[in-house]
């Protein structure tokens, strides 16, 4: 188990002082797959490089099963980091880049050979063994950089966006197999990517960073369903933000009253801290429905209708001020079409709009 406690750091001094991480405080369980996901430049990887050890806090502490990580110096923590970049030597075979930190720590050559072994079997690539790593493509050098990264078997691996240099396909299948990677070894991955959809496919959970601070830690569920701020709501998937009335809130169920007058009940993200007033409710496009404009809760005009394959977006321009985008899945059989400027409504079920905390 690590645990991260108050980590600041700033680079830099006086006028040039730059705060890259506020205040972080997060634990993070053995054998969890975690993310820190946030744009670039909110710190990810500072906090990565702090838990490897190849910058200090400015304050904090970290511990690694309630050891002091901070006072030891990163070749002696239990900790391992693979690179975007993956840092293989090209004049190398396989085997021997997977085996090359093991001989620096002195393991004796036989258990040497078994681990590389192992590990060849784990990533798959035991066919590969004596190419050398400048003759194999992107993603079989990503397994190989995985293989050498786990070989001494550190208690944490740190991936610092270690998908990002392959294209869209092969990114999709290293998904699913460092995934597997985690749970066949159990060690504690902690996965930096600015990428949701990897975030979201990954992770048992998920820590969004903005601006030096983790803005909310949670599964990727309640990441997705439940956002408890705009930033986080924005950040991950598609959001559609209106502007209600709170009426009341009872435990986690929010009465609100919606531009049209209708009154409907919302989910108070941790009580959504208010009672009363204007608030934002955050309803994602896939949970609405586009129905006839009678009776809706909503109604408007079609402006825009965007076919991607699976879905199809509709683009509405609503009667009380606005637009609000319903995201519906395209049917094989699906006769009737809709057309730019027919009137339409949106409806959305009891506990499908989420108050955001301001
Ligand atoms: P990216 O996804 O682009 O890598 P990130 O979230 O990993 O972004 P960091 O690399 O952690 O961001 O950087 C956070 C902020 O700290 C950035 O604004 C960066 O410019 C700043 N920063 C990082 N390293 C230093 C440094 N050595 N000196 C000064 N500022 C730094």
């Amino acid at each position: 188990m690590i645990e991260i406690e108050g980590v600041t750091k700033i680079f830099g001094v006086g006028a040039e002082a730059f705060t890259a991480l506020d205040d972080v405080s997060v634990t993070i369980d053995a054998n969890e797959f975690f993310t820190l996901l946030g744009p670039s430049g909110c710190g990810k990887t500072t906090l990565l490089r702090v838990i490897a050890g190849f910058i200090d806090p400015t304050r904090g502490r970290v511990t690694l099963d309630g050891n002091n990580l901070l006072n030891q110096p990163p070749y002696a923590r239990p900790v391992n980091t693979v690179f975007q970049s993956y840092a293989l030597f090209p004049h190398m075979t396989v085997a021997q880049n997977i085996a090359f930190g093991l001989e620096m720590l002195g393991k004796p050559g036989s258990e040497v050979t078994s681990t590389v072994d192992e590990m060849l079997a784990l990533v798959r690539m035991t066919e590969m063994a004596d190419r050398k790593t400048s003759q194999i493509s992107g993603g079989q050098q990503q397994r190989v950089a995985l293989a050498r990264a786990l070989a001494p078997r550190p208690k944490v691996l740190l991936l610092d966006e270690p998908l990002s240099a392959l294209d869209f396909k092969l990114r999709k299948d290293m998904q699913l197999e460092l995934k597997r990677l985690q749970s066949e070894t159990g060690i504690t991955f902690i996965f930096v990517t600015h990428d949701q959809d990897e975030a979201l496919t990954m992770s048992n959970r998920i820590a969004v960073m903005n601006e030096g601070r983790i803005r909310q830690i949670g599964g990727p569920r309640d990441i997705y369903d439940h956002p408890a701020e705009r930033f986080v709501a924005d950040f991950i998937g598609d959001t559609n933000f209106l502007d209600v009335e709170l009426l009341k809130v009872e435990g986690e169920q929010a009465h609100i009253r919606l531009p049209s007058g209708s009154e409907v009940v919302a989910r108070a993200a941790q009580g959504g801290g208010r009672t009363g007033g204007e608030v934002t409710v955050a309803i994602r496009p896939e949970h609405a429905r586009m129905d006839e404009a009678e009776g809706a809760l909503f109604q408007g005009a079609l402006s825009n209708v965007v076919y991607v394959g699976t879905d199809t977006h509709y683009h509405i321009d609503l009667d009380s001020g606005g637009q609000f985008i319903v995201r519906q899945q395209n049917q094989p059989d699906q006769r009737h079409e809709r057309q730019v400027g027919e009137r339409v409504g949106v409806n959305f079920g009891a506990g499908i709009g989420q108050i955001l905390k301001d």
